[in-house]
């Protein structure tokens, strides 16, 4: 059994590399050769902590097991993350546990990823400016993967606290892109490409403020009652996600589908498009919107090239069970 801990995830996995394996894993599990099990969260009545579990099998990656985790707010005042997950790798052959791989870092360029994922197929090839809503863990690693799908010459950004925009400025000054702090409104008159990455419960972008031919990625809502967007502006766009019963369910679209504005049949799976089997975009002026709800498969297809990569660099610790 290998054990990969989170400072040897950071040094060997790129974002390319996080890339590669998001885009695979979304094409199988389109292609139907890979499927997440069901989800469980719960609140434990502990430390206010949500707990649970996401795991699937992808069998052409031959990626087996499960990311267990979940969120501990009180976390940061003892100087860790509140978000803490570690991934369980199994030999699908076997069933014995092939690898203990950290998850905290995998989890964050797994899901900039998908976003960035999502952009490369379903963006326009001219966006020039990039609209951030939200600045918190996850931001920084969605601008970094997101800068590099297209030519960006700019970023505009809101934060419900606007004092954590500094640090997502920071981002942009290093990869050497203008940076401006916006209003909502002005930030979705201005962007090509638009990414919600926030832990919002209520609409923060409205339908008649967006342009024809942007593309949105909802990335924060992944849990029940989560919300970053109007439920119009869902309806009147052409939608994609990682995992439709997903993002029906605890997702983006999870609002316009109980007010009966779509139906599960209108939300296409990204891997159709990776595949070729669903066009994607389809002209200059449409508006298209991503729900990446985050599953379990898209840890496993990270942890998995983690493992990999750190055992061929002899980083990955071997120890008998
Ligand atoms: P974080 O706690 O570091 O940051 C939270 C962000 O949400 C900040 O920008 C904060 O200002 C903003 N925010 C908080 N309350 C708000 C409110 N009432 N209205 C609007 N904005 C508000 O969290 P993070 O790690 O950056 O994660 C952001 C979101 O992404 C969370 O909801 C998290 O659950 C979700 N997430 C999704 C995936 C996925 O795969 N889709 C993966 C990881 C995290």
């Amino acid at each position: 059994m290998l054990i990969v801990t989170e400072q040897t995830c950071q040094e060997v996995v790129g974002r390319e590399h996080a890339f590669e394996a998001v885009e695979k894993v979304f094409a199988a599990m389109a292609r139907g050769d890979a499927y997440n099990f069901p989800v469980i969260r719960e609140a434990i009545g502990h430390a206010d902590a949500v707990y649970g579990f996401k795991s699937g099998f992808d069998r052409a990656g031959l990626a087996l097991g499960v990311k267990s985790g979940g969120y501990w707010p009180g976390n940061m005042e003892k100087g860790l993350t509140n978000h803490q997950s570690t991934v369980f790798l199994f030999d699908p052959d076997t069933g014995r546990l092939a690898a203990l791989v950290g998850g905290n870092y995998l989890t964050a360029i797994r899901t900039a990823a998908s976003s960035a994922v999502s952009i490369a197929h379903l963006a326009r090839k001219d966006a020039k400016v990039l609209g951030m809503v939200g600045a918190g863990h996850q931001a920084g690693f969605q601008l970094r993967a997101a800068v590099e799908q297209r030519d960006f010459e700019r970023v505009v950004a809101w934060n419900h606290h606007p004092e954590m925009l500094p640090k997502l400025e920071q981002v942009a000054r290093e990869i050497g892109l203008p940076f401006e702090a916006v209003e909502r409104e002005e930030l979705c008159a201005r962007a090509d490409v638009i990414i919600t990455i926030t832990s919002s419960f209520e609409p923060l972008l409205e339908r008649n403020w967006i342009e024809p031919g942007t593309h949105i990625s909802c990335m924060g809502t992944d849990t029940k009652g989560k919300q970053e967007v109007a439920a119009d502006l869902v309806a009147n766009a052409t939608l994609f996600t990682d995992e439709i019963v997903q993002s029906v369910s605890i997702g983006e679209t999870q609002h316009a589908i109980a007010a009966g504005i779509i139906t599960g049949g209108d939300i296409t799976s990204i891997g159709d498009v990776i595949n070729g089997t669903h066009p994607g975009r389809s002209s200059e002026g449409e508006v298209t919107l991503f729900d990446g709800t985050g599953v379990g498969l898209q840890d496993l297809a990270v942890a998995s090239v983690a493992t990999k990569l750190a055992e061929a660099q002899g980083k990955a610790q071997i120890v008998e069970l």
